[in-house]
C-alpha cells in the first residue's frame, strides 16, 4: 500500500480510494469485496485509473483479467499502472503482457499447488508426521517423540472420558491443574473432544481428514480406546449445543456484573440470555433476562435511530470520512422530502404528470448515487437502504428473516450491557437494566 501510495504520489495523482481485500487469495476462488467494488466503481466512472503492486494482485485467473479487461475498455480507462512496470491497456502488447502475466501466475500457482499436494500424500503415505505450524499436544517437537508429561495427561483424560466423565469436567479439571494448550490457552469442551478424537493419539496417520495407515511414532492410548473415544465423543446425539439460531442479539450482550458475553439460555421453555458459568464460558451466573421483550425494546431502539433525523445526527461516529457522511445522509434526507414535495405539487395541479416523472427520475438517480457513496464511506451496507425510512423498515421487521435483522441490529448496535435484576430472580425487562453501546 506504501509504495502504491507513493507512486501516485510521484505522478501527481490523487488516490480517490484504497481496495484492500486482506487476507484473501487472488487464486483462491472466494469473492473479493473491495475488488468487485472497485470493478463497479470503474464501470461507472467514478475512477479512471488503477495502481497496483503487481498484476497477480489483480487476478490469478485468466478469466478475471478479460474481466477487468473488459471492464477498462469499456469505461476508457487506461492508466492500469503495475510497480514492475506500466501496462496500457489500450495498446494490443500493453493486453498481451497483461495477458502473458496473467497466464504465468496461474500456471505457477497450479502447479506449486500439484506439487505441495503430491509432496504431502507421498509423506502421509510413509506414516511421517506432518511438519509446521504448531506441534501436537502429547509430543514434542520432532512430532513423533512423546512429551511425558502431557501424554500422560492425554492417558488420563481418556481413562476418565471412557468412565462416563463428561467433558465439561474434564476441561474444568485442566483448566484447575493450569495444564494449557500447545498455544498456551485454557482448554475448552471443543478442544478436548478434539483431542481425545484424533487417531494421531493411538497411532495413525490421518490425511485430509483420513486415516491412511500406520504412523512412525508410538501410540498414546490403545486403538480400541481411540475407538471407543470417538464413538462416545462424536455420537450426534451427544452435540446438545449445536441449536439453530433464534435469538437475534447473540453475541451483542455483555455481562453488568463481570463483563463475560451473555449466552443463549432458555428456562421452562422461554427464550432467555445468561451469564453462563462452566469451563467454556467462565462467566458469574449473576445475569439472567428473558429474550422476548429486550429483543423488541433493542430492535425499536434501532429503528429509532434510523429515523432520518436522528440518523443524520448521530452519523457522527469516528472516522475521517465524518463531514462527508454527514452531507450525504443530509442530502439524501432532502431529496427524500423533495419527492414528497414533487406528489403534493402534482395533487394541487402544479405540476404535469410527465414534468413530476421528469423531476422524480432525477432525484431518484440522484438517492441512489448518493447511498452508494454512502455506503462506501460508512461500510454499512445493511442499513443504507433504510436511512430516513425507519418507519419503512419498522412496517417490514417482524416480516424480515433473522439474519437480515441480525445484520441491521449489528450495524447500529455495538453491544449492550444488561445490569443484574433489581430483584434477584427476576429475568424480566425493566429498561435501566439495559445500556446499550450504539456505532450509530
Ligand atoms: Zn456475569
Amino acid at each position: 500500500m506504501a509504495d502504491c501510495t507513493a507512486e501516485a504520489k510521484r505522478r501527481g495523482w490523487v488516490v480517490a480510494e484504497e481496495y484492500v481485500d486482506d487476507d484473501v487469495s487472488a487464486y483462491a476462488a472466494k469473492t473479493r469485496p473491495a475488488y468487485e467494488r472497485m470493478l463497479v466503481d470503474l464501470a461507472e466512472g467514478r475512477r479512471d485509473g488503477v495502481i497496483v503492486w503487481h498484476m497477480d494482485r489483480l487476478h490469478r485467473r485468466p478469466a478475471e483479467l478479460e474481466r477487468f479487461v473488459d471492464t477498462c475498455s469499456t469505461a476508457g480507462v487506461r492508466d492500469v499502472v503495475t510497480l514492475s512496470g506500466d501496462i496500457d491497456l489500450a495498446k494490443g502488447d500493453g493486453l498481451l503482457m497483461a495477458r502473458l502475466l496473467a497466464a504465468v501466475a496461474a500456471n505457477e500457482s497450479d502447479a506449486k499447488r500439484r506439487r505441495g499436494a503430491r509432496k504431502a500424500l507421498e509423506i502421509a503415505e510413509s506414516g511421517r508426521p506432518v511438519m509446521g505450524g504448531p506441534r501436537p499436544f502429547g509430543f514434542e517437537g520432532d512430532r513423533v517423540s512423546h512429551h511425558p508429561a502431557e501424554a500422560a495427561v492425554i492417558r488420563d483424560l481418556a481413562a476418565r472420558a471412557l468412565a462416563g466423565e463428561s467433558l465439561t469436567s474434564l476441561a474444568t479439571w485442566l483448566q484447575e491443574s493450569r495444564v494449557r494448550t500447545v498455544g498456551g490457552k485454557e482448554w475448552r469442551t471443543n478442544a478436548v473432544r478434539q483431542l481425545l478424537t484424533n487417531p494421531r493419539m493411538w497411532g495413525m496417520r490421518v490425511h485430509r481428514g483420513q486415516v491412511i495407515g500406520t504412523a512412525t511414532w508410538e501410540p498414546v492410548i490403545t486403538a480400541d480406546q481411540g475407538e471407543r473415544l470417538r464413538r462416545l465423543l462424536l455420537d450426534p446425539a451427544r452435540r446438545t449445543n449445536r441449536t439453530a439460531r433464534r435469538y437475534l442479539l447473540t453475541g451483542m450482550l455483555r455481562c453488568g456484573r463481570c463483563g463475560n458475553r451473555l449466552y443463549s439460555m432458555p428456562k421452562n421453555g422461554k427464550r432467555r440470555y445468561g451469564c453462563a458459568t462452566g469451563p467454556d464460558q467462565r462467566g458469574c451466573g449473576g445475569v439472567f433476562i428473558y429474550a422476548e421483550m429486550l429483543e423488541a425494546f433493542i430492535a425499536d431502539a434501532v429503528l429509532y435511530r434510523l429515523d432520518s433525523p436522528t440518523m443524520a445526527q448521530v452519523i457522527t461516529g469516528d472516522g475521517p470520512d465524518q463531514e462527508a457522511t454527514r452531507a450525504l445522509a443530509e442530502a439524501i434526507q432532502a431529496d427524500n422530502d423533495r419527492l414528497a414535495e414533487l406528489t403534493a405539487m402534482w395533487a394541487d395541479g402544479e405540476l404535469t404528470r410527465e414534468e413530476r416523472r421528469q423531476a422524480t427520475q432525477r432525484i431518484t438517480l440522484r438517492i441512489e448515487a448518493n447511498r452508494r457513496a454512502f455506503a462506501r464511506l460508512t461500510h454499512r451496507d445493511a442499513v443504507t437502504d433504510y436511512i430516513g425510512r425507519g418507519a419503512d423498515l419498522r412496517a417490514q421487521w417482524d416480516g424480515l428473516n433473522l439474519s437480515r435483522q441480525v445484520a441491521i441490529v449489528k450495524a447500529v448496535l455495538n453491544h449492550a450491557t444488561i445490569l443484574p435484576a433489581a430483584v434477584p430472580g427476576r429475568h424480566g425487562l425493566d429498561e435501566s437494566r439495559v445500556d446499550p453501546e450504539w456505532r450509530l
